[in-house]
């Protein structure tokens, strides 16, 4: 099964110029969807991981699968705002200006080992600022999951001080 079939190109979404990458024909696909999640989490059973961080919003959708599929925790990283009590916060650049994730700082201990996992790859930014995080909870990223990386954006390069697992490559 070829899950670029599963994958729709929008263009001009969310605005001029942009081809938005549409996972939602994905989702919609049971078969495709558990083949997805098959290989999202090769390899992963072997790692003493315990959580898995999804990033708002697509993120939440495989993340939340993956971490049932391996039996572990899932904690939400999310848009400013969104989260009730102690949060930290990380701030990466946009293309004109900066934005922020948020989360919640107990979620994740000392010493655990975590799992990142957002829907696609762009410019590496919001995985980065969810990395540092982690990190600053005192997780250790084992991996940065995804299911699609956008080569052309070098995000790889954000990234390098992680292991990076996408399975679809434009
Ligand atoms: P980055 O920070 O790597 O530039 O952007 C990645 C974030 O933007 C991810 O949270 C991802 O969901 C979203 N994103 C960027 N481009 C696309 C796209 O073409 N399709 C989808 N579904 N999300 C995108």
């Amino acid at each position: 099964m070829d899950l670029k079939n599963y994958i729709s190109d929008v263009p001009d979404f969310p605005k001029e110029g942009i081809i938005f990458k549409d996972i939602s024909p994905l989702l919609a696909s049971p078969e495709a969807t558990g083949h997805a999640l098959e290989l999202l989490s090769k390899g992963l059973h072997d790692i003493k991981a315990t959580k898995v961080v999804g990033i708002e919003s697509r993120g939440f959708l495989f993340g939340t699968l993956l971490a049932q599929q391996l039996g572990l925790g899932f904690v939400p990283v999310r848009k400013p705002g969104k989260l009730p009590g102690n949060v930290l916060r990380e701030s990466y650049a946009l293309e004109y200006g900066t934005d922020h994730i948020e989360i919640q700082a107990d979620r994740i201990k000392q010493g655990e080992l975590v799992i990142v996992h957002d829907d696609i790859l762009a410019t590496g930014g919001t995985a980065s600022a969810a990395c540092r995080l982690i990190e600053r909870c005192g997780g250790k990223v084992v991996q940065c999951n995804f299911l699609m990386e956008l080569g052309f954006l070098n995000g790889r390069e954000k990234l390098k001080n992680y292991a990076l697992h996408s399975l679809m490559h434009i």
